[in-house]
């Protein structure tokens, strides 16, 4: 999950790392009052949208007034920048900018490992610098279970090439920026740039901080902190219902248990839908787990069939520690709790536990939405023939 940079902002302030103030606003009023608050000098109004480049595009402007401020507020406002339209603004105080410097600590998967990179030439876009003077740009690793320790950060300073004057305060920054990384099970800190001021300050002056999804489970108040925004609506209501659910751009929704097998059946989909009209593709994403109940069945379906471009559904299941004898009933009962929502044809394919009875009772059951097929491949075939004529 990445963060808007006044989050990234707040999170570096309350871990101790220096920062200037600042304040949200979504008008060019409120940028005004929040100008007045600040009672600085200069400010900065800055585009909040999860892109970098904001400087280049226009999206960060100095002004020396209120009045100034919500100027330049009603120019970045709706700003589209890299395909993100600008909602709101961050005012900041204006810093008396010395020297810029880059620092980034992030997740270096392939390494299994923690990697700092930094720069006493900051500012300017980073994969730039990196490519045309990797020289400038010092990477040290850094041992997740050590962390970015003073020794460590004695270590990265020296390798960046800080004037020695520097050091010792850059190095403290870099273990309290460390510390922010721990502490919210970040993936990503990023400070571009960091800089030096006038009168000798080190600050965080623009702050990336992308967390890690996996640990949401142990920050409760991340949940403030999602920006539901940019998500799909179909997704936000499966998410609320617990469901593994991404949508997609097809008419085949699809239904099955287990990450794995969902992920084949999409590859079967879209296979098969090459052999009819209009290519028809997988609808969506949606693994509704090992022990799936009939409520976790109608859930599943009322997400999908909510998909206006569905037209087909296809509940591959294999049963395992769930009988399909369950999983057929849970279909039934689904349909059931679903009534007059179920409108779109439902081609099932059970395999495993018990499947002798659970095709049984589907047979039995003779639902008229309900199709049922042996195999894999052929129910793929005869959902794609469906989404295809349908
Ligand atoms: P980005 O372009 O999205 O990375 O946005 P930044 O927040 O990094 O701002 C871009 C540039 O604007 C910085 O590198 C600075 O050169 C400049 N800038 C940002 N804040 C201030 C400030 O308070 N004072 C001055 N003089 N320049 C600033
Ligand atoms: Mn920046």
């Amino acid at each position: 999950m990445d963060l808007f940079e006044y989050q990234a902002r707040d999170l570096f302030e309350a871990g101790g790392v220096p920062v200037l103030r600042g304040i949200v606003a979504r008008t060019p009023e409120e940028v005004e009052q929040a100008t007045r608050t600040l009672a600085t000098p200069v400010v900065v109004v800055k585009a909040q949208v999860k892109t970098g480049g904001r400087g280049k595009a226009g999206g960060v402007k100095l002004a020396r007034s209120a009045e100034e401020a919500r100027d330049r507020a009603a120019d970045i406002l709706g700003l589209v920048i890299n395909g993100h339209t600008v909602e709101q603004v961050m005012i900041t105080e204006g810093a008396d900018i010395a020297e810029e410097y880059y620092f980034g600590l992030l997740l270096d998967r392939a390494n299994r490992s923690y990697l700092a990179m930094c720069s006493v030439e900051g500012g300017m876009d980073i994969e730039t610098l990196a490519e045309e003077h990797p020289e400038k740009l010092a990477r040290v690793e850094v041992d997740p279970i050590t962390g970015l320790d003073a020794a460590k950060a004695d270590e990265i300073v020296a390798a960046a090439g800080f004037a020695e004057a520097d050091r010792a305060e850059v190095a403290r920054v870099l273990v309290l920026l460390g510390e922010v990384y721990r502490d919210n099970d970040a993936t990503l800190v990023e400070v571009n740039p960091l800089v030096k001021t006038g009168d000798g300050r080190i600050l965080a002056l623009d702050g990336k901080v992308s967390l890690d999804a996996n640990a949401a489970f142990r920050h409760p108040d991340w949940t403030e902190l999602a920006d539901e925004s940019r998500d799909d609506p179909l997704e936000i209501r499966a998410r609320e219902k617990h469901l593994n659910y991404v949508k997609l751009d097809g008419s085949v929704g699809i239904i099955g248990n287990g990450a794995g097998l969902v992920m084949s059946t999409l590859d079967v989909v879209a296979g098969a839908g090459k052999e009819f009209p209009g290519s028809p593709t997988p609808a969506n994403f949606l693994d509704i787990g090992g022990g799936a109940s009939a409520q976790v069945m109608a859930d599943g379906l009322d997400i999908i069939l909510s998909d206006e471009q569905v037209k087909v559904v296809f509940v591959n299941v294999f049963g395992g520690i769930t009988a399909c004898s369950e999983v057929a009933k849970g279909i039934i009962a689904a349909l059931e709790i679903l009534g007059p929502k179920a409108t779109k044809p439902i081609v099932v394919r059970l395999d495993g536990n018990a499947v002798e009875i659970g095709r049984h009772i589907l047979t039995e059951a003779a639902h008229p939405l309900v199709t049922m097929e042996l195999t894999m491949d052929s129910a793929a075939r005869k959902a794609a023939e469906l989404a295809s004529t349908n």
